[in-house]
């Protein structure tokens, strides 16, 4: 790996991919104004190697709504504050099939969401937190602290979110009423809709989600972890089976990372001992993943030979 220019990589991929995106490539999401109006023209990619290095190229720097990204960090908090069984007792482990936002399985299983980065296990990850208190200036807190850099949510997303948020409403009452839920839905949505609503650029996605590649330790501070090692195993297994919703086997067969996606077009992903990496282009395909995201991370994959199989 010490052989590739890095930066000379995500130049190629900007290169060959931002005149694409400004064609116009996949389908930007439109259920709330605010995600409505981003440009599909945007293109942007950033990484963090193991020791720090940066490298990024076209639109790294430009915050966007981080949305479903944002379960991988909740869930980083949830792990940091509750014992496992805390967790994992009313939340699977296992892929869906379904799309992000599906209700189906929640009915045979019980109100037990299959996994914590579908929107049904977000938003129950998102009740334990509130029950543990302060949960959103948590959130913006740990990310911050990954960061380097002060994040905050867009309320004018959030208050979207909420106001068109009818599946989501649908499927914490749901689980609500197998009582898996012990706050007020309410509450639970409350923490949910705001942490998609998190603003952040490929650069500090790419930095925030270091200790991922680093065995649990701090991006910025070797003498912290943020999870343990074992933790951060157990988060990159996740976001390998379950990241990309029903896309996960054909990420897992195109490009071979741990990767979180989110709607409003970034794709985190993960080179366990070596990288991190986001990807940012507002265009989405069928599954509700970044098209050019993904195309991205295959050529990436491809230039670099970074994969962990
Ligand atoms: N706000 C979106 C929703 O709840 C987040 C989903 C996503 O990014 N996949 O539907």
């Amino acid at each position: 790996m010490a052989a590739v220019d890095l930066q000379a990589v995500l130049d190629g991929i900007a290169a060959t991919l931002a005149p694409r995106a400004a064609a116009g490539a996949g389908k930007v999401a439109d259920y709330i104004p605010a995600l409505a109006r981003v440009p599909a023209a945007h293109f942007g990619i950033a990484l963090c190697t193991r020791d720090g290095t940066q490298a990024a190229a076209g639109d790294a720097h430009q915050p966007f709504s981080i949305q479903s990204i944002s379960k991988l960090f909740t869930l980083t908090l949830a792990m940091q504050t509750l014992e496992d069984g805390e967790i994992w007792q009313r939340i699977g482990r296992e892929p869906s099939g379904n799309p992000f936002n599906s209700l189906v399985q929640l009915e045979s299983e019980r109100g037990v969401p299959r996994n914590p980065f579908i929107n049904a296990g977000a938003i129950a990850v998102a009740d334990r937190l509130v029950t543990h208190g302060d949960a959103k200036r948590r959130l913006l807190e740990l990310l911050s602290g990954l960061c380097g850099e002060t994040i905050a949510f867009d309320e004018e997303v959030a208050a979207s979110e909420a106001a068109t948020g009818y599946r989501n409403i649908a499927l914490a009452n749901f689980m609500k009423s197998f009582q898996r839920i012990d706050n007020p839905v309410e509450a639970a949505l409350d923490m949910y809709f705001h942490q998609c609503s998190v603003a952040m650029s490929c650069a500090q996605v790419a930095r925030a989600a270091g200790y991922l590649c680093r065995d649990g330790l701090h991006p910025l501070d070797d003498s912290s972890q943020v999870v343990t090692e074992r933790q951060a195993r157990r988060l990159n297994a996740l976001m390998l089976t379950c990241g990309t919703y029903d896309a996960a086997g054909e990420f897992a067969y195109r490009i071979g990372l741990p990767c979180k996606s989110g709607v409003g077009g970034g794709i985190v992903a993960v080179v366990p001992d070596t990288l991190s990496l986001c990807v940012w282009s507002p265009g989405l395909d069928h599954s509700g993943n970044s098209a050019l995201g993904m195309e991205a991370l295959e050529l990436f994959v491809g230039a670099t030979g970074l994969s962990v199989f």
